[in-house]
């Protein structure tokens, strides 16, 4: 489209010898050395393609994978200037990936945090100097659906962040671990020998419960495996 401007009108133009008024989108090229006869570059105006565009805007949304499930949030932090690798920091969230939908959904909407730190002592990490003699790779806390985790100390952390998971969810449901319900299945389990010694499981039921939490989603093959009963408890509280 050719135009020149109408002297005295900025505003307007002269096209096929009609005054015009221009439009919003238009702009008058008066860098140019003679604006007079300057084209005017006029795009069709948006609005006209907008019902199209929507239409299939609508269709592809409709084709599109649903969003994945939320995952609670995990981030990582500086300890001593150091940082988790990123393949550790993968492994992490990969672990966490495995939880079901349902429970994860649930963890995030509470808000539950997971911090990743380098090193092998997660009494590093400011939130636990409160324990300079304990030596944990990972650690919840009690106050807040927080958990922290030092990455290194395994060669996959995922077990760890699961564990630690766990007990999150345990503050987050009200501490289903303290009830009868769970009591039986931890007796029970005792007494056949699903419950080992590691992590204090056989004499505090809410560390049964973390770790059955972790070993029913750990990714890593030949993971001790965990009871029927254990799993739908844990299913059930959401
Ligand atoms: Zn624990």
């Amino acid at each position: 489209m050719a135009a020149v401007a109408a002297p005295g009108f900025p505003g307007w133009v002269i096209e096929h010898g009609y005054l015009r008024e221009l439009q919003p989108w238009e702009t008058l090229r008066d860098d140019l050395p003679s604006a007079r006869t300057s084209p005017i570059v006029a795009p069709p105006p948006r609005n006209s393609l907008d019902p199209a565009r929507a239409r299939l805007e609508r269709l592809l949304l409709d084709d599109a994978p649903p969003p994945p499930p939320p995952r609670p949030l995990i981030s990582t932090r500086v300890i001593d200037g150091r940082l988790p690798s990123a393949a550790k920091v993968r492994a992490a969230e990969a672990a966490v990936d495995h939880v079901p939908a349902a429970i994860r959904a649930k963890l995030s909407r509470a808000g539950a945090r997971i911090e990743l730190i380098a090193g092998v002592d997660v009494a590093a990490h400011p939130q636990f100097s409160h324990h300079p003699h304990a030596r944990y790779c990972g650690m919840t806390k009690f106050a807040e659906p927080f958990a922290a985790v030092a990455v290194d100390a395994d060669r996959d952390p995922g077990a760890t962040v699961l564990h630690e998971l766990g007990h999150i969810l345990d503050q987050v449901a009200a501490h289903p671990s303290r009830s009868a319900g769970w009591g039986e299945i931890w007796e029970r389990d005792k007494r056949s020998g699903k419950v080992s010694a590691f992590a204090d499981q056989r004499t505090r039921p809410s560390e049964y419960f973390a770790e059955s939490f972790s070993r029913l989603w750990s990714p890593r093959p030949g993971v001790w495996p965990s009871s029927r009963a254990a799993e739908r408890f844990i299913m059930g509280l959401c």
